[in-house]
């Protein structure tokens, strides 16, 4: 059949890939890169994570789960909730076990929107919250933030982009790209807004562990917010399982039903080996958890002091692990630097408007990389920069590098 296209549903047809994986073409294409472009954790699972998943496979584990996911894994997942948040979570149902974070947010904004209805989303953020409101025809709304405010959601956006059409609001802290965290006294400012406007948060804290500066606080630990807030976290990033594809939902139980009757007619269940793996990272992954996380917060400060002495000016992002310099002293935009930083210096970056057009004028680095490689890196980057310098730095420049 030669015009195959007339078979494809449109709404999907419109949606374009995905500016992340667009780039990563070009980069497999180029010998000798050194990538601060894919979210993705440089190590290994710990070992007693994979050796779980070892013993549990000799013992036959190889059987579909139940839909929500195994009971001891929600257990698990529940006494974490209430350990790290005091959230109190009944693991029979208000707790779904996930395909990883990326199948939670399919279902929970799929079970929550319907045809027009809007879902406000702060930009720049993560690529899939978009196109899978689209999907769900659902409107997507930008909430802008900026890096004089270190990306962080305003009571003041969020009451200006407000309508009587709004259902929804994600809050995905701590955020990627950008490495912007919401303080607790951030996230309190947006309560009554959320709740005068009878809206429902998805709050996607796959970066929860990966603070640097006091511990995360999830928006549904606030008075008011628990029952309004679907809260999802995963294993990916913070025990570097990013392979083993487990997430979940934690809410209210008529959502999580909802979410899972979606679950159980596309997924059935997530697979039963990474779901012994969550249990394990659970159970006893903190040590190597937080050594990790140390490891992370290092190499965070080798890069901004690096960024600093470029000239690229960069707020410090306190939590993730990403940085999100400004490029503006080159006078080029966002995707020209990426392009031409990977082909005359071989390092990948992943352009700033990738997460919507306020990215525009930034690149995201991820400092999940050796310390060998963004050593090199920052030296190529410097080359890079001062041969393309179009603007002296400011003093103000300055001043936020130093930041
Ligand atoms: N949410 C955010 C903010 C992410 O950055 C990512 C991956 O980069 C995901 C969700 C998807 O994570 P998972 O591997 O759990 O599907």
């Amino acid at each position: 059949m030669s015009n195959m296209k007339k078979y494809l549903n449109p709404r999907v047809a419109a949606i374009p890939p995905s500016g992340i994986r667009k780039f990563f073409d070009l980069v497999v294409q180029t010998q000798g890169v050194i990538s601060l472009g894919v979210g993705e954790p440089d190590f290994v699972t710990p070992w007693h994570i994979r050796e779980a998943c070892f013993y549990s496979l000799e013992k036959g584990y190889t059987m579909y789960t139940s839909n929500l996911g195994m009971p001891e894994l929600r257990q698990e997942i529940a006494a974490y909730m209430l350990r790290t948040y005091g959230l109190e979570y009944d693991p029979e149902t208000e707790i779904l076990v996930t395909v990883g974070v990326s199948e939670a947010v399919d279902l929970a904004i799929r079970s929550l929107v319907s045809v027009g209805d809007e879902v406000l989303i702060p930009e720049p953020s993560y690529v899939s919250y978009l196109p899978v409101s689209d999907l769900a025809y659902a409107k997507s709304v930008s909430l802008t933030t900026t890096a004089d405010n270190e990306f962080r959601l305003t009571r003041e956006e969020l009451a200006a982009r407000v309508t009587s059409q709004s259902k929804l609001l994600v809050l995905p802290y701590p955020n990627n790209p950008t490495g912007g965290i919401m303080r607790r006294e951030d996230l309190a400012d947006l309560v009554d807004v959320i709740i005068d406007n009878d809206l429902i948060v998805v709050s996607d804290e796959i970066y929860s562990e990966l603070t640097y500066a006091g511990e995360h606080v999830s928006i549904a630990s606030l008075p008011g917010m628990r029952d309004r807030t679907v809260v999802l976290n995963g294993f990916s990033k913070a025990f570097a399982m990013t392979g083993w594809r487990i997430g979940y939902a934690c809410g209210h139980a008529d959502i999580i039903a909802t979410m899972n009757k979606i679950h159980q007619y596309t997924m059935l269940c997530a697979p039963i080996m990474g779901q012994v793996a969550a249990m394990e990272a659970l159970r006893h992954g903190k040590p190597a958890m937080r050594k990790m996380v140390e490891d992370y917060n290092y190499r965070r400060r080798v890069m901004l002091q690096g960024l600093a002495d470029i000239g690229l000016a960069c707020f410090e992002p306190r939590g993730a692990f990403y940085v999100f310099p400004s490029i503006q002293v080159t006078g080029m935009n966002s995707e020209e630097f990426a392009e031409k930083l990977l082909q005359e210096e071989k390092v990948a970056v992943v352009p700033g408007n990738a997460f919507g057009p306020s990215g525009e004028g930034f690149i995201r680095c991820c400092y999940a990389a050796s310390l060998d490689n963004i050593e090199e890196a920052l030296q190529r980057m410097g080359r890079f920069v001062e041969r393309h310098r179009s603007q002296k730095p400011s003093s103000s420049t300055a001043a936020a590098c130093r930041n």
